[in-house]
C-alpha cells in the first residue's frame, strides 16, 4: 500500500488591503530601482550620483541624472531636469498627476521647484543630513513659502541610495589621496 504523504496547509491568504499595501510598495521599488540605475551611470561620469524618474499612470514622463560636472551648470540636478523635460514634453507646467522618485532628498533648490510644479507626489531613498530640504534641514515644502502640498514617501530603497552615495564619495577620496599625496609624506 503506498503512503501518501500529507500535503502541507497551504499559506493563508494574505489580507486584501495589506496586498495592496505591499503590491504599492513594490512599485515604488521598481521606479526607484531605476533611479539608481541612472544615478550609477551619472557616477561613473564623475558626477554625485543623484537619479530622478518622472511618473505619471506606471508611465515614463521624464528621467533624468545630476549632470552638473558635464554642464558645468550648478542648476543641473536630476530632479530640475527631470521636470524641465516634463514640461516640455507635455507643453504643461503642472505636473499634478506625477509622482517623482529620486534617490536623495531634495535639496532646497529643487525642493522648491516640485512645489513650483504643483507635483502630485514625491518618493525619495536617502535622507541628505546636510541639505536636506524636505525634513533634514529644512521642511520647504510644509513651509510658509509653499502653496502647495504633496504627499512624500521617503526612505524607499533608502540603504541602496545611501550606500551607493557613500561609496561614491569613498572612491573619490581616496581617488584624491593616490593623485594628491600628502607633501609630508615625500616621495
Ligand atoms: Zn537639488
Amino acid at each position: 500500500m503506498d503512503i501518501v504523504p500529507p500535503t502541507p496547509p497551504a499559506p493563508p491568504p494574505q489580507p486584501e488591503p495589506l496586498k495592496q499595501l505591499s503590491d504599492i510598495y513594490q512599485t515604488h521599488c521598481h521606479w526607484m530601482t531605476r533611479a539608481l540605475a541612472l544615478a550609477a551611470k551619472a557616477g561613473a561620469a564623475g558626477e554625485v550620483p543623484v537619479g530622478a524618474v518622472l511618473i505619471a499612470n506606471q508611465q515614463v514622463i521624464a528621467e533624468a541624472a545630476n549632470r552638473r560636472e558635464r554642464d558645468q551648470d550648478p542648476t543641473a540636478h536630476a530632479e530640475i531636469l527631470a521636470l524641465r523635460a516634463a514640461g516640455m514634453q507635455r507643453q504643461n507646467w503642472r505636473l499634478s498627476d506625477c509622482t517623482l522618485y529620486v534617490t536623495l532628498e531634495p535639496c532646497p533648490m529643487c525642493a522648491g521647484s516640485l512645489v513650483l510644479a504643483r507635483l502630485g507626489q514625491l518618493v525619495y531613498g536617502a535622507d541628505d543630513p546636510k541639505a536636506g530640504a524636505v525634513r533634514s534641514v529644512l521642511n520647504l515644502l510644509d513651509g510658509p513659502s509653499s502653496n502647495h502640498r504633496l504627499p512624500v514617501l521617503p526612505g524607499v530603497l533608502e540603504a541602496a541610495c545611501r550606500d551607493q552615495l557613500q561609496q561614491w564619495f569613498s572612491r573619490r577620496r581616496h581617488a584624491t589621496q593616490t593623485n594628491c599625496p600628502s607633501p609630508t609624506k615625500g616621495p
